[in-house]
């Protein structure tokens, strides 16, 4: 069984349709692949439709929050939510706002770029983005296509990263809220690479066991961004809060160069997601 639990489309920051995503799963002999694009279930209705027989499909998405330390700037947290229902009310109200938020905050690293002489057009990302889900791979796009840079990645190691002067931060959901609003959605809530730490800042042990406290149910241990001590640590972790493990690839299409199911979770994990989920239902044969 191969399980991918991590994916974006082009409905977020990937690269590939939900349809040409679950071929490409399908065709890399995925059992199960979970979609989990940034902040909007907007993928959700295309891929029930277009699923290759065979292949079982999680609706998910990936909830953008933060962790408030004390005495320190707020750290970024990627909340994988499954199977939870896409029309609860509080929810919804929640992604609609950082939707919004998202769009503000490009726009302001759109302009901080084109005041020092970068050639973006803010309308034309703006428009690229269909769902309304921008994020920095969208001006990294634009700055591939404008010759600025050569690459994805080369535009996130000089100008888009977290310490760049352009960077600017988005106001993203207090993570222990977003917990509670998956859950209270019916869904399962899973810590999305936790110690990738080239990302910036992580969160500690105790941070961790807050975010069981208020009610989550997974880590994802595996993760490309991971080390062999980092899975291990989370794996760890795992046991002793009484939570379960993933491994997952966090596909994007050409926007990264990670290959779908570079990472992979244990069918005995999955069953314990699935029991636990009770918002909606995968899509399957
Ligand atoms: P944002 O949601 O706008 O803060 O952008 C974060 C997204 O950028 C992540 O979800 C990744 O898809 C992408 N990303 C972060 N670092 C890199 C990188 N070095 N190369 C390519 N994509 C990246
Ligand atoms: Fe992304
Ligand atoms: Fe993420
Ligand atoms: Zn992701």
């Amino acid at each position: 069984m191969l399980i991918d639990l991590h994916t974006h489309s082009s409905v977020s920051d990937g690269t590939e349709t939900p349809t040409e995503l679950l071929t490409s799963a399908r065709d890399a002999g995925v059992d199960v692949v979970a979609l989990t694009d940034h902040d909007t279930t907007e993928g959700w209705a295309e891929a029930e439709r277009s699923r290759p027989p065979g292949l079982t499909v999680i609706p998910g998405m990936e909830l953008s929050c933060r962790w408030f330390p004390d005495d320190q700037p707020p750290i970024s947290v990627h909340l994988l939510a499954y199977l939870f229902d896409p029309g609860h009310p509080d929810l919804a109200a929640e992604l609609d706002r950082l939707r919004s938020e998202r769009l503000g905050r490009g726009e302001r690293i759109v302009a901080n770029l084109a005041a020092d002489g970068y050639p973006l057009d803010w309308e034309e990302i703006a428009a690229g983005c269909a769902a309304g889900v921008v994020g920095r791979p969208h001006v990294a796009r634009a700055l591939v296509r404008a010759g600025v840079v050569g690459s994805v990645d080369e535009a996130f190691a000089t100008l888009l990263n977290h310490r760049s002067p352009y960077y600017v931060a988005k106001r993203d959901t207090a993570v222990l809220d977003g917990i509670r609003l998956v859950r209270a959605a019916g869904g399962v809530p899973v810590f999305a690479h936790g110690l990738a730490r080239r990302r910036g800042r992580v969160l500690d042990d105790g941070a961790v066991a807050a975010m069981a406290g208020a009610g989550l149910v997974g880590l994802e241990a595996d993760h490309p961004d991971h080390e062999p001590d980092d899975s291990a640590h989370l794996r760890c972790l795992a046991a002793d809060l009484g939570l379960l493990t993933t491994g997952s690839s966090d596909y994007h299409g050409t926007n990264k160069a990670t290959p779908i199911a570079a990472c992979t979770t244990e069918p005995d994990q999955l069953d314990a997601l699935l029991a636990a989920g009770t918002g909606s239902a995968p899509y399957r044969d």
